[in-house]
């Protein structure tokens, strides 16, 4: 499997050092594609949601393209303050161990600290649409340099209303720029827009990582907490369990599963933030390249874990947090590729799945194998979810262990005698 590294695409020590003091370790995809397209002057149009690493991907070329101490060069407009401030801190972060400096304008705040701060120059403004006209109209700043041009959730921004004040800016801008346009969705206007103001775009499609995508099967099995090794080695044998990315709530349980696996002869890295960012780097390494097929890590470790290719998600652990979940199993099922997210419950976790069938809003229906059924028989399914879910998604070769080899539907029979 080809991964590209931050290392492949040309950045100075600078920015290298200043993504590994963040802690990213690999470019998401976005970034991946995004990154040599800024570097080398090619205009960009994203459709990318937050949380694919959007910002990384216009920010560090632009930064790459800038120089320190000649006026204001990058401008990036955004729909909200929040957002402003966010990019404009991830600039910041990004510039670090450079001159280059940053600053958030919006509006809701007094305008004399902008005021000052528009007066110290920075090269790197991130905006709101209607307090920097005033700014502009007021002649506070200078335009002339501006060689790149963000509009971040421009759809956000066509649905606020700023459609008249994005054109006054684009009339103060000059001609010749790089622009980059990002946007979660694609309708006619922003499309449009797209068009108008980019030249021989790349277009590029991020997946975003917080839906559940269509492409993903969810299975939950109820499993006693001592019999998670077990069904986790049935499982993670069989036949298209090919990239597997596992989930654990702890530090230390990824650390005790790592154990169970490697004595079972499973090749495995583990990632989580008691290792070290060699470590780390060299453990997701491994994972994506192929060359161990499972994975371990804990949540903290899974944002900025983009890899392409990861056939099952398993939820060792229910997490405790229902946005967690969304993450973790959006690591499979991506750019259109089916994936598999496994979880396991024990009897301890029925309140984190009652706060996650609120938050995906259904029910899930949970898979009870004899062996490793926490209390041994079905108690919440009807007798109908149960059977649907045990023909298509049950484990081939169930009861291996005992000697005894069931087929779905005598393993039905089993789970609902006389149906
Ligand atoms: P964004 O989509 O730009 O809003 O980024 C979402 C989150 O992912 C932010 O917390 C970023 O700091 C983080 N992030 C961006 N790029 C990476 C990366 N390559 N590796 C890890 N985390 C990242």
């Amino acid at each position: 499997m080809e991964v590209t590294r931050f290392k492949q695409l040309n950045l100075s020590d600078d920015r290298l050092a200043a993504i590994e003091a963040l802690g990213w370790i690999l470019p998401t995809p976005i970034q991946a594609q995004a990154i040599p397209a800024g570097l080398a002057g090619t205009d960009v149009v994203g459709i990318a949601q937050t949380g694919t690493g959007k910002t990384g991907a216009f920010m560090i070329p632009a930064l790459e393209r800038i120089v320190a101490g000649a006026g204001l060069q990058v401008l990036a407009l955004c729909p909200t303050r929040e957002l402003a401030q966010q990019v404009a801190d991830d600039a910041v972060a990004l510039s670090r161990g450079t001159s280059i400096r940053a600053e958030a304008i919006f509006g809701g705040v007094p305008y004399p600290p902008q005021i000052k701060a528009l007066e110290e120059g920075f090269e790197i403004i991130v905006a709101t649409p209607g307090r920097f006209i005033d700014h502009m109209q007021s002649k506070r700043v200078d335009l002339s340099n501006v060689r790149y041009l963000v509009l971040d959730e421009a759809d956000r921004m066509l649905d606020m209303g700023f459609r008249p004040q994005i054109e006054d800016v684009l009339r103060g801008m000059p001609r010749k720029r790089q622009t980059m346009l990002f946007s979660a969705t694609m309708p006619n206007g922003v499309h449009d827009l797209a068009l108008r103001l980019t030249k021989d775009a790349v277009w590029i499609e991020a997946t975003p990582p917080g839906t559940t995508a269509d492409g993903i099967e969810e299975i939950f099995y109820s499993v006693k907490p001592e019999k998670k090794p077990d069904l986790l080695l049935e499982l993670i044998v069989k036949p298209g369990w090919d990239h597997v990315l596992i989930f654990t709530r702890t530090k230390a349980g990824a650390d005790v599963l790592e154990t169970h696996l490697q004595r079972d002869g499973i090749a495995v890295a583990v990632m989580h933030s008691n290792k070290q960012m060699k470590q780390r780097t060299a453990a997701l390494d491994r994972f994506a390249t192929g060359k161990v097929k499972v994975l371990v890590a804990t949540d903290v470790a899974q944002r900025g874990l983009d890899v392409e290719g990861i056939t099952h998600v398993v939820n060792y652990d229910v997490p405790l947090d229902p946005e967690d979940y969304v993450h973790r199993i959006g690591r499979t099922g991506r750019a259109g590729a089916t994936g598999t997210a496994v979880t396991f419950v024990t009897a301890s976790d029925l309140g984190a799945v009652k706060g996650l069938e609120h938050r995906l809003g259904r029910p899930v229906s949970k898979i009870h194998l004899p062996e490793y059924d926490y209390d041994g028989t079905p108690q919440t399914e009807s007798r109908a979810t149960a059977r649907r879910g045990l023909k298509s998604r049950a484990p081939q070769g169930l009861g291996s262990k005992s000697g005894a080899s069931l087929t779905p539907e005598e393993l039905a029979e089993l789970l609902n005698p006389g149906s």
